[in-house]
Protein backbone atom coordinates (compact mmCIF):
# COMPACT_ATOMS: atom_id res chain seq x y z
CA UNK A 1 0.00 0.00 0.00
CA UNK A 2 0.98 3.26 -1.14
CA UNK A 3 1.00 6.76 1.18
CA UNK A 4 -0.31 9.42 -1.62
CA UNK A 5 2.02 11.90 -2.47
CA UNK A 6 0.93 14.70 -1.17
CA UNK A 7 0.41 13.61 2.66
CA UNK A 8 4.04 13.18 2.18
CA UNK A 9 5.24 16.31 1.13
CA UNK A 10 2.73 18.10 3.79
CA UNK A 11 4.63 16.08 6.35
CA UNK A 12 7.85 17.25 5.16
CA UNK A 13 6.58 20.51 5.25
CA UNK A 14 5.19 20.72 8.74
CA UNK A 15 8.11 18.63 10.44
CA UNK A 16 11.04 18.98 7.93
CA UNK A 17 13.39 22.31 7.95
CA UNK A 18 12.94 24.34 5.17
CA UNK A 19 16.39 24.25 3.83
CA UNK A 20 15.70 23.13 0.74
CA UNK A 21 13.11 23.46 -2.69
CA UNK A 22 13.01 20.18 -3.87
CA UNK A 23 10.64 19.83 -6.99
CA UNK A 24 7.39 18.03 -5.86
CA UNK A 25 7.86 14.62 -6.74
CA UNK A 26 8.54 11.47 -3.69
CA UNK A 27 10.80 8.92 -5.02
CA UNK A 28 10.39 5.51 -3.70
CA UNK A 29 12.26 3.13 -5.67
CA UNK A 30 15.12 3.41 -8.20
CA UNK A 31 16.98 1.48 -10.74
CA UNK A 32 19.53 2.35 -13.17
CA UNK A 33 18.64 5.94 -14.93
CA UNK A 34 15.17 5.27 -13.43
CA UNK A 35 12.98 6.27 -10.30
CA UNK A 36 9.59 5.42 -9.45
CA UNK A 37 7.65 8.08 -7.26
CA UNK A 38 4.92 6.71 -4.72
CA UNK A 39 2.31 6.97 -7.39
CA UNK A 40 4.14 4.47 -9.30
CA UNK A 41 4.93 6.94 -12.07
CA UNK A 42 8.31 6.66 -13.61
CA UNK A 43 11.41 9.10 -14.56
CA UNK A 44 14.81 9.44 -16.16
CA UNK A 45 16.79 11.03 -13.45
CA UNK A 46 19.17 13.73 -15.06
CA UNK A 47 20.57 15.05 -12.19
CA UNK A 48 22.03 11.67 -10.19
CA UNK A 49 22.07 13.31 -6.80
CA UNK A 50 24.54 15.94 -7.80
CA UNK A 51 26.86 13.24 -9.50
CA UNK A 52 26.55 11.00 -6.24
CA UNK A 53 24.68 8.03 -8.80
CA UNK A 54 27.20 8.09 -11.33
CA UNK A 55 26.81 4.44 -11.87
CA UNK A 56 22.71 4.60 -11.28
CA UNK A 57 20.54 3.38 -8.75
CA UNK A 58 21.16 0.28 -7.30
CA UNK A 59 23.86 -0.98 -9.31
CA UNK A 60 24.05 -4.76 -8.65
CA UNK A 61 28.13 -5.06 -8.23
CA UNK A 62 27.48 -1.87 -5.94
CA UNK A 63 24.66 -3.09 -4.47
CA UNK A 64 26.21 -6.67 -3.79
CA UNK A 65 29.44 -5.48 -2.27
CA UNK A 66 26.99 -3.63 0.45
CA UNK A 67 25.10 -6.15 1.29
CA UNK A 68 28.39 -9.09 2.15
CA UNK A 69 29.85 -6.42 4.00
CA UNK A 70 26.70 -5.59 5.66
CA UNK A 71 27.02 -9.48 7.02
CA UNK A 72 30.04 -8.87 8.43
CA UNK A 73 30.79 -6.16 9.84
CA UNK A 74 29.91 -2.36 9.70
CA UNK A 75 32.15 0.22 12.04
CA UNK A 76 34.45 -0.27 14.23
CA UNK A 77 35.64 3.56 14.94
CA UNK A 78 39.30 4.29 13.86
CA UNK A 79 40.17 2.81 17.59
CA UNK A 80 40.97 -0.37 15.96
CA UNK A 81 41.64 -1.43 12.62
CA UNK A 82 39.02 -2.98 9.91
CA UNK A 83 39.87 -5.17 6.77
CA UNK A 84 38.50 -3.25 4.64
CA UNK A 85 40.38 0.33 4.85
CA UNK A 86 43.73 -0.77 3.70
CA UNK A 87 42.37 -2.44 0.56
CA UNK A 88 40.30 1.05 0.16
CA UNK A 89 43.27 3.30 0.77
CA UNK A 90 45.82 0.99 -1.26
CA UNK A 91 43.14 0.86 -4.16
CA UNK A 92 42.28 4.30 -4.49
CA UNK A 93 45.92 5.69 -4.15
CA UNK A 94 46.34 3.36 -7.47
CA UNK A 95 43.63 5.05 -8.90
CA UNK A 96 44.71 8.60 -8.37
CA UNK A 97 48.37 7.51 -8.89
CA UNK A 98 49.39 8.97 -5.75
CA UNK A 99 50.22 7.62 -2.13
CA UNK A 100 47.83 7.86 0.71
CA UNK A 101 44.39 8.60 1.17
CA UNK A 102 42.35 9.92 4.05
CA UNK A 103 38.96 8.81 4.14
CA UNK A 104 35.96 11.09 5.77
CA UNK A 105 31.94 10.94 4.95
CA UNK A 106 31.34 13.89 3.46
CA UNK A 107 32.29 16.27 0.93
CA UNK A 108 32.47 19.08 2.99
CA UNK A 109 34.13 16.95 5.37
CA UNK A 110 37.45 16.00 2.91
CA UNK A 111 37.39 20.09 2.06
CA UNK A 112 37.76 20.91 5.56
CA UNK A 113 40.46 17.76 5.62
CA UNK A 114 41.96 19.70 2.88
CA UNK A 115 42.23 22.83 4.20
CA UNK A 116 43.56 21.42 7.53
CA UNK A 117 46.22 19.76 5.57
CA UNK A 118 47.18 22.89 3.63
CA UNK A 119 47.45 24.69 6.71
CA UNK A 120 49.69 22.34 8.29
CA UNK A 121 52.19 21.93 5.47
CA UNK A 122 52.09 25.59 5.25
CA UNK A 123 53.31 25.50 8.67
CA UNK A 124 55.64 22.97 8.82
CA UNK A 125 56.44 22.22 5.60
CA UNK A 126 56.84 25.71 4.08
CA UNK A 127 57.46 28.20 7.18
CA UNK A 128 54.60 30.51 6.77
CA UNK A 129 54.22 32.07 10.63
CA UNK A 130 51.67 31.03 13.14
CA UNK A 131 48.09 31.67 12.38
CA UNK A 132 48.56 33.04 9.10
CA UNK A 133 48.41 30.74 6.13
CA UNK A 134 45.95 31.79 3.34
CA UNK A 135 44.72 29.49 0.68
CA UNK A 136 42.90 30.92 -2.59
CA UNK A 137 39.71 30.52 -3.89
CA UNK A 138 37.26 31.28 -6.73
CA UNK A 139 34.20 33.31 -7.53
CA UNK A 140 31.66 31.36 -7.81
CA UNK A 141 32.73 28.12 -5.68
CA UNK A 142 30.70 25.50 -4.25
CA UNK A 143 32.65 23.32 -1.56
CA UNK A 144 30.26 22.78 0.95
CA UNK A 145 28.14 23.84 4.18
CA UNK A 146 30.36 24.23 7.13
CA UNK A 147 31.13 27.36 8.47
CA UNK A 148 34.81 27.48 7.69
CA UNK A 149 33.50 26.68 3.74
CA UNK A 150 30.77 29.33 3.36
CA UNK A 151 33.35 31.87 5.24
CA UNK A 152 34.62 31.89 1.39
CA UNK A 153 31.39 31.60 -0.30
CA UNK A 154 30.39 34.03 -2.85
CA UNK A 155 26.38 33.13 -2.63
CA UNK A 156 24.81 35.31 -0.45
CA UNK A 157 22.01 32.66 -0.06
CA UNK A 158 24.95 30.43 1.44
CA UNK A 159 26.85 32.47 3.61
CA UNK A 160 24.47 35.65 5.07
CA UNK A 161 23.87 36.10 8.97
CA UNK A 162 26.15 32.73 9.55
CA UNK A 163 29.00 34.71 10.37
CA UNK A 164 31.51 35.36 12.67
CA UNK A 165 33.61 33.66 9.29
CA UNK A 166 36.25 31.82 9.11
CA UNK A 167 39.50 34.05 8.04
CA UNK A 168 42.99 33.41 5.96
CA UNK A 169 40.71 32.80 2.42
CA UNK A 170 40.93 35.14 -1.10
CA UNK A 171 39.03 35.03 -3.52
CA UNK A 172 39.57 35.77 -6.81
CA UNK A 173 37.81 35.58 -10.69
CA UNK A 174 37.38 31.84 -12.08
CA UNK A 175 39.31 31.45 -14.76
CA UNK A 176 41.65 34.05 -14.75
CA UNK A 177 45.42 33.22 -14.14
CA UNK A 178 46.65 37.02 -13.73
CA UNK A 179 44.67 37.66 -10.28
CA UNK A 180 45.52 34.60 -9.00
CA UNK A 181 49.22 35.67 -9.23
CA UNK A 182 48.47 38.96 -8.00
CA UNK A 183 46.34 37.11 -4.15
CA UNK A 184 49.82 35.50 -3.61
CA UNK A 185 51.55 36.38 -1.00
CA UNK A 186 54.31 34.90 1.17
CA UNK A 187 51.81 33.44 3.54
CA UNK A 188 49.96 31.36 0.65
CA UNK A 189 49.98 27.81 1.01
CA UNK A 190 47.62 27.00 -1.20
CA UNK A 191 44.87 27.16 -4.34
CA UNK A 192 41.46 25.22 -3.86
CA UNK A 193 39.73 24.51 -6.91
CA UNK A 194 37.33 23.17 -8.63
CA UNK A 195 38.04 21.65 -12.08
CA UNK A 196 34.92 22.85 -13.43
CA UNK A 197 32.39 24.67 -11.24
CA UNK A 198 29.55 22.08 -10.39
CA UNK A 199 26.75 24.48 -8.62
CA UNK A 200 27.69 27.65 -10.31
CA UNK A 201 26.25 25.79 -13.55
CA UNK A 202 28.69 23.52 -15.16
CA UNK A 203 31.24 26.82 -15.73
CA UNK A 204 34.09 25.16 -17.77
CA UNK A 205 37.35 26.80 -17.39
CA UNK A 206 39.29 28.13 -20.29
CA UNK A 207 41.53 25.64 -21.85
CA UNK A 208 44.83 25.77 -20.16
CA UNK A 209 44.04 27.58 -17.58
CA UNK A 210 44.20 24.64 -14.94
CA UNK A 211 47.94 23.98 -16.36
CA UNK A 212 49.01 27.70 -15.77
CA UNK A 213 47.63 27.22 -12.52
CA UNK A 214 49.64 24.27 -11.82
CA UNK A 215 52.54 25.85 -13.16
CA UNK A 216 51.82 28.99 -10.55
CA UNK A 217 51.70 26.39 -7.50
CA UNK A 218 55.02 25.08 -8.77
CA UNK A 219 56.39 28.34 -9.15
CA UNK A 220 55.51 29.55 -5.45
CA UNK A 221 55.50 26.48 -3.29
CA UNK A 222 51.61 26.50 -3.29
CA UNK A 223 49.53 22.94 -2.74
CA UNK A 224 47.01 22.41 -5.65
CA UNK A 225 44.27 21.47 -4.18
CA UNK A 226 41.35 19.88 -6.37
CA UNK A 227 38.03 19.32 -5.24
CA UNK A 228 36.68 16.62 -7.50
CA UNK A 229 33.68 15.91 -5.65
CA UNK A 230 31.25 16.62 -8.43
CA UNK A 231 33.72 16.46 -11.04
CA UNK A 232 35.49 13.50 -10.28
CA UNK A 233 34.89 9.55 -11.01
CA UNK A 234 33.90 9.23 -14.50
CA UNK A 235 31.53 12.56 -14.85
CA UNK A 236 33.57 13.97 -17.50
CA UNK A 237 34.93 11.48 -19.53
CA UNK A 238 37.98 10.71 -17.44
CA UNK A 239 38.78 9.81 -13.62
CA UNK A 240 39.33 13.52 -12.67
CA UNK A 241 38.10 16.48 -14.90
CA UNK A 242 41.88 17.24 -14.07
CA UNK A 243 42.82 14.68 -16.83
CA UNK A 244 41.49 17.00 -19.42
CA UNK A 245 44.67 19.16 -19.19
CA UNK A 246 46.48 16.22 -18.02
CA UNK A 247 47.43 18.22 -14.79
CA UNK A 248 48.34 16.26 -11.06
CA UNK A 249 47.19 18.46 -8.24
CA UNK A 250 48.75 17.69 -4.78
CA UNK A 251 45.31 17.06 -3.44
CA UNK A 252 42.14 15.63 -5.18
CA UNK A 253 39.24 15.85 -2.81
CA UNK A 254 36.58 13.49 -3.50
CA UNK A 255 33.04 12.15 -2.59
CA UNK A 256 29.56 11.84 -3.42
CA UNK A 257 29.76 8.86 -6.14
CA UNK A 258 32.52 7.44 -4.24
CA UNK A 259 30.34 5.59 -1.82
CA UNK A 260 28.33 4.39 -4.77
CA UNK A 261 25.15 6.54 -4.00
CA UNK A 262 24.47 4.31 -0.87
CA UNK A 263 26.33 5.61 2.24
CA UNK A 264 28.51 8.69 2.06
CA UNK A 265 32.28 8.12 1.64
CA UNK A 266 34.36 10.72 0.95
CA UNK A 267 38.47 11.07 1.11
CA UNK A 268 41.38 13.28 0.01
CA UNK A 269 44.15 11.71 -1.72
CA UNK A 270 47.99 13.38 -1.42
CA UNK A 271 51.34 12.28 -1.84
CA UNK A 272 53.45 11.22 1.36
CA UNK A 273 54.66 14.65 1.87
CA UNK A 274 51.33 15.87 2.40
CA UNK A 275 49.24 13.16 3.72
CA UNK A 276 52.22 12.94 6.85
CA UNK A 277 51.36 16.51 8.06
CA UNK A 278 48.68 14.49 10.15
CA UNK A 279 49.78 12.61 13.29
CA UNK A 280 47.89 10.51 15.43
CA UNK A 281 44.81 12.11 16.76
CA UNK A 282 45.49 15.60 15.20
CA UNK A 283 42.65 15.09 13.09
CA UNK A 284 39.15 11.77 12.42
CA UNK A 285 35.92 11.28 12.37
CA UNK A 286 33.72 8.44 13.62
CA UNK A 287 32.82 6.85 10.44
CA UNK A 288 35.50 8.02 8.37
CA UNK A 289 36.39 4.67 7.29
CA UNK A 290 34.48 2.08 8.24
CA UNK A 291 34.31 -1.04 6.55
CA UNK A 292 30.89 -0.78 5.09
CA UNK A 293 31.70 2.61 3.04
CA UNK A 294 34.98 0.89 2.73
CA UNK A 295 33.80 -2.18 1.02
CA UNK A 296 30.79 0.14 -1.56
CA UNK A 297 33.88 2.57 -2.29
CA UNK A 298 36.30 -0.39 -3.10
CA UNK A 299 34.35 -1.58 -5.78
CA UNK A 300 33.48 1.75 -6.83
CA UNK A 301 37.50 2.07 -7.76
CA UNK A 302 37.24 -1.56 -9.22
CA UNK A 303 34.82 -0.37 -11.49
CA UNK A 304 36.35 2.77 -12.54
CA UNK A 305 39.91 1.08 -12.68
CA UNK A 306 39.16 -0.43 -16.32
CA UNK A 307 38.31 2.96 -17.77
CA UNK A 308 34.64 1.51 -19.18
CA UNK A 309 32.87 3.98 -17.37
CA UNK A 310 35.22 7.43 -18.56
CA UNK A 311 35.13 5.69 -21.96
CA UNK A 312 31.44 5.48 -22.10
CA UNK A 313 30.91 9.39 -20.27
CA UNK A 314 32.89 10.78 -23.22
CA UNK A 315 31.04 8.97 -26.17
CA UNK A 316 27.69 9.83 -24.62
CA UNK A 317 28.94 13.40 -24.66
CA UNK A 318 29.76 13.41 -28.19
CA UNK A 319 25.51 12.48 -28.16
CA UNK A 320 24.83 14.79 -26.04
CA UNK A 321 26.12 17.67 -27.57
CA UNK A 322 24.96 16.68 -30.99
CA UNK A 323 21.20 16.83 -29.24
CA UNK A 324 21.57 19.66 -27.49
CA UNK A 325 22.51 21.47 -30.23
CA UNK A 326 18.94 20.93 -32.15
CA UNK A 327 17.39 22.57 -29.69
CA UNK A 328 15.69 26.26 -30.36
CA UNK A 329 19.06 28.17 -30.20
CA UNK A 330 17.25 31.66 -29.95
CA UNK A 331 15.90 29.89 -26.22
CA UNK A 332 19.81 28.95 -25.62
CA UNK A 333 22.46 31.62 -24.61
CA UNK A 334 25.47 29.32 -23.76
CA UNK A 335 25.89 25.62 -23.87
CA UNK A 336 28.76 24.09 -21.56
CA UNK A 337 29.19 20.45 -21.45
CA UNK A 338 32.11 18.20 -20.49
CA UNK A 339 31.60 14.41 -20.43
CA UNK A 340 28.34 13.39 -20.07
CA UNK A 341 27.65 16.85 -17.51
CA UNK A 342 26.38 20.14 -19.40
CA UNK A 343 25.02 23.11 -18.42
CA UNK A 344 22.31 24.83 -20.60
CA UNK A 345 22.28 28.68 -20.23
CA UNK A 346 19.01 29.45 -21.01
CA UNK A 347 18.32 33.25 -22.80
CA UNK A 348 15.96 35.74 -21.67
CA UNK A 349 13.33 34.61 -24.38
CA UNK A 350 13.31 31.08 -22.15
CA UNK A 351 11.25 30.16 -19.37
CA UNK A 352 12.61 30.60 -15.94
CA UNK A 353 15.01 27.16 -15.26
CA UNK A 354 13.15 26.35 -12.25
CA UNK A 355 10.00 26.23 -14.62
CA UNK A 356 11.55 24.50 -17.12
CA UNK A 357 12.77 21.60 -14.53
CA UNK A 358 9.04 21.42 -13.34
CA UNK A 359 7.72 21.03 -17.04
CA UNK A 360 9.81 18.66 -17.72
CA UNK A 361 8.94 16.63 -14.02
CA UNK A 362 5.56 16.40 -14.97
CA UNK A 363 6.82 14.87 -18.17
CA UNK A 364 8.89 12.14 -16.45
CA UNK A 365 12.23 13.82 -16.88
CA UNK A 366 14.17 14.97 -13.66
CA UNK A 367 16.39 17.95 -13.92
CA UNK A 368 17.68 20.54 -11.64
CA UNK A 369 17.97 24.37 -12.17
CA UNK A 370 20.75 26.04 -11.05
CA UNK A 371 20.22 29.85 -10.28
CA UNK A 372 17.54 31.26 -12.31
CA UNK A 373 18.63 30.17 -15.71
CA UNK A 374 20.77 27.18 -16.23
CA UNK A 375 19.23 23.66 -16.24
CA UNK A 376 21.73 21.28 -15.12
CA UNK A 377 22.06 17.59 -17.19
CA UNK A 378 24.34 15.10 -15.61
CA UNK A 379 22.57 11.77 -15.86
CA UNK A 380 23.78 8.18 -14.46
CA UNK A 381 26.64 7.26 -16.86
CA UNK A 382 24.39 3.91 -17.67
CA UNK A 383 21.96 5.94 -19.68
CA UNK A 384 21.30 4.86 -22.92
CA UNK A 385 21.44 7.07 -26.33
CA UNK A 386 17.96 6.53 -26.65
CA UNK A 387 17.13 7.43 -23.24
CA UNK A 388 19.13 10.69 -23.94
CA UNK A 389 17.12 11.23 -27.22
CA UNK A 390 13.73 11.62 -25.12
CA UNK A 391 15.04 13.53 -22.30
CA UNK A 392 16.10 15.91 -24.82
CA UNK A 393 12.54 15.86 -26.71
CA UNK A 394 11.08 16.68 -23.71
CA UNK A 395 13.40 19.64 -22.71
CA UNK A 396 12.69 21.10 -25.81
CA UNK A 397 8.98 20.98 -25.06
CA UNK A 398 9.39 21.99 -21.92
CA UNK A 399 11.41 25.43 -23.62
CA UNK A 400 8.76 25.56 -26.26
CA UNK A 401 5.37 25.30 -23.76
N1 LIG B 1 32.50 20.25 -3.29
C1 LIG B 1 31.85 20.23 -4.44
C2 LIG B 1 32.55 20.58 -5.72
C3 LIG B 1 30.49 19.88 -4.48
O1 LIG B 1 29.81 19.88 -5.63
C4 LIG B 1 29.84 19.55 -3.26
C5 LIG B 1 28.41 19.20 -3.23
O2 LIG B 1 27.63 19.57 -4.09
C6 LIG B 1 30.58 19.59 -2.07
C7 LIG B 1 31.91 19.94 -2.12
C8 LIG B 1 29.95 19.26 -0.73
O3 LIG B 1 29.67 17.91 -0.60
P1 LIG B 1 28.66 17.40 0.54
O4 LIG B 1 27.30 17.92 0.17
O5 LIG B 1 28.75 15.91 0.48
O6 LIG B 1 29.15 17.96 1.84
Amino acid sequence: STVPTKAILDLEDQHGAHNYHPLPVVLREGEGAWVTDADGRRYLDLLSAYSAMNFGHRHPRLVAAAHKQLDQLTLTSRAFHNDQLGYFCAELAELAGMDAVLPMNTGAEAVETAIKAARKWGYQKKGVAAESARIIVFDGNFHGRTTTIISFSTDATARDDFGPYTPGFDIVAYGDADAVRNAITDNTVAVLVEPVQGEAGVLLPPDGWLTELRQICDDNNMLFIADEIQSGLGRTGHTFACDHEGVRPDIYILGKALGGGILPLSAIVADRAVMDVFKPGQHGSTFGGNPLACAVGREVIAMLKTGEWQDRALELEKHLIERLESLDPSMIKELRVRGLWAGVELSDKAPSARLVCERMAAEGVLCKETHVTTVRIAPPLTITPAELDHAVEVFARALAA
